[in-house]
């Protein structure tokens, strides 16, 4: 087969199994066996079983899952897996927990179990009124969203509260529709969408516009955790390193292009902590970064400020909406394994332990900027892999690494010289 005719046209490709799948794939690619053995080689989870997660399934990736040590929330010691391709994440939790260890470590706290599902209604004249309309059905709303998730409701959960806005589109106002429903330990998406759609065609009858869409919100600002911590300035090297951790918190609460970073780090670990317990990080992430940017400008998700005593006390709020049920947490092997280390028996207390997690996160990667710079502990680690890259193995990996970060020159061709230089001498 040359390049040219090549097609991505194959008739009843999800029909296949996982090999089967994987044998067109190959052929089609010109894979080698190396690749393909790769490809192939079953990880922590059963083909089958990925099979009936996504469509169109082939192989499984599998990513470090790291522990996370020092971490005491709201009085309990907890061990947290996080799953994470980048190095030095898992380290800097470990790190910044130590840090608060002997102070109590974090507290922390859930506004509630809320998700807001939206229904979107177009071609109305006279919006404030079917907003009214709307409004007024609220006992019809509850039972008719109750009736969807009976389970739910015997679960504490179910309809909490109704909302509507009329906002104003490019396409004329829109009256929106904010079904509010409690969803206990599930993060709720496929519960509140079945919702919205359920209420879609009453909506429509109630006011006579035109529902379009009918979907959860990620902006989750009623499941907000949150969680705070004191490092005595004495533990984290004086009031020079506090201090400078606290210009460059007032730094990103100014600047949107520092907060994007500056949440990316706190993303590093409350991500780590989603994937491993088999939660939704785009869901996630989507949330905490609208959230960022809910007054109008992208700012921090974290703040930081100095107690009467001199001390540094660290914040952070943000949308947690993950469960215990549902999605891949129930049928994924690993990420069961995963909350069974956390033994947390609610997603409230996973989703502040995630909170505690972001706080954590934040602290090593302000300090290490503050104070040494980032590169330092991040090269060490990173040397680690540029050492595998250029092909050392074994006790190799941490002489070679060694050597680079010695050097400072952590770089693939220079790995290749020193491996050359270790192996031939
Ligand atoms: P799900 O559809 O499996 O529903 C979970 C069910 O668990 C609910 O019906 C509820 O009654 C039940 N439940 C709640 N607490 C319980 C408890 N303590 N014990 C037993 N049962 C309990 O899952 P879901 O949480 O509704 O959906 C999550 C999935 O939806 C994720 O995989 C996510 O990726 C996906 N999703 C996300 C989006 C988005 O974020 N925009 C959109 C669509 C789908």
């Amino acid at each position: 087969m040359t390049l040219s005719n090549l097609t991505s046209r194959i008739p009843g490709f999800h029909r296949m199994t996982c090999e089967e799948r994987l044998e067109v794939v190959a052929a089609f690619a010109g894979l080698d066996d190396a690749a393909h053995g790769q490809l192939a080689a079953p990880g922590n989870i059963d083909p089958h079983l990925a099979d009936h997660m996504i469509e169109n399934a082939v192989a499984t990736l599998s990513i470090p899952i790291g522990v996370a040590t020092n971490m005491r929330v709201d009085g309990r010691d907890v061990l947290v897996p996080m799953a994470t391709e980048e190095s030095s994440v898992v380290a800097a939790v470990c790190n910044s927990a130590r840090q608060c260890y002997e102070s109590g470590g974090f507290v922390t706290s859930l506004s509630g179990n809320l998700m807001i599902a939206q229904v979107q209604l177009t071609g109305i004249s006279d919006p404030e009124n079917a907003r009214l309309r709307i409004l007024e059905r609220r006992d019809e709303i509850a039972a008719a969203c109750n009736a969807c998730d009976p389970m739910l409701v015997r679960l504490g959960g179910g309809f909490q509260d109704l909302e509507v806005r009329v906002i104003a589109s490019r396409g004329g106002p829109m009256v929106v529709t904010h079904l509010i429903v409690d969803t206990r330990d599930a993060m709720g998406a496929n519960t509140v969408n079945t919702m919205a759609e359920t209420l879609a065609p009453s909506i429509e009858n109630w006011t006579g516009g035109r529902v379009f869409l009918r979907i959860l919100s990620n902006l989750a600002d009623r499941r907000l955790a949150r969680a705070r911590a004191i490092w005595p300035v004495e533990a984290i090297g004086g009031a020079g390193v506090r201090d400078g951790m606290i210009s460059a918190f007032h730094f990103a609460e100014a600047d949107p292009y520092r907060a994007a970073t500056h949440n990316k780090g706190i993303m590093n670990g409350v991500s780590a902590v989603v994937l491993a317990t088999g939660n939704d990080t785009r869901a996630v992430e989507a949330g905490a970064h609208a959230y960022a940017a809910r007054g109008g400008r992208y700012s921090t998700l974290t703040h930081w400020e100095i107690t009467a005593e001199g001390d540094l006390a660290g914040s952070i709020e943000l949308p947690m909406p993950v469960g215990l049920v549902g999605g891949a947490t129930k049928i994924h092997p690993t990420a069961q394994a995963c909350l069974k280390i956390l033994r947390v028996a609610t997603a409230a207390e996973l989703a502040r332990i995630i909170a505690a997690v972001g706080l954590a996160q934040n602290f090593g990667a302000m300090k290490a900027l503050a104070t040494t710079g980032i590169q330092k502990g991040h090269m060490a680690l990173h040397a680690n892999n540029v050492a595998i890259a250029a092909g050392a193995v074994g006790e190799e990996v941490g002489r070679l690494a060694a050597i680079l970060v010695e050097k400072r020159q952590v770089r693939q061709d220079i790995a290749a010289a020193e491996l050359a230089r270790l192996r031939g001498g």
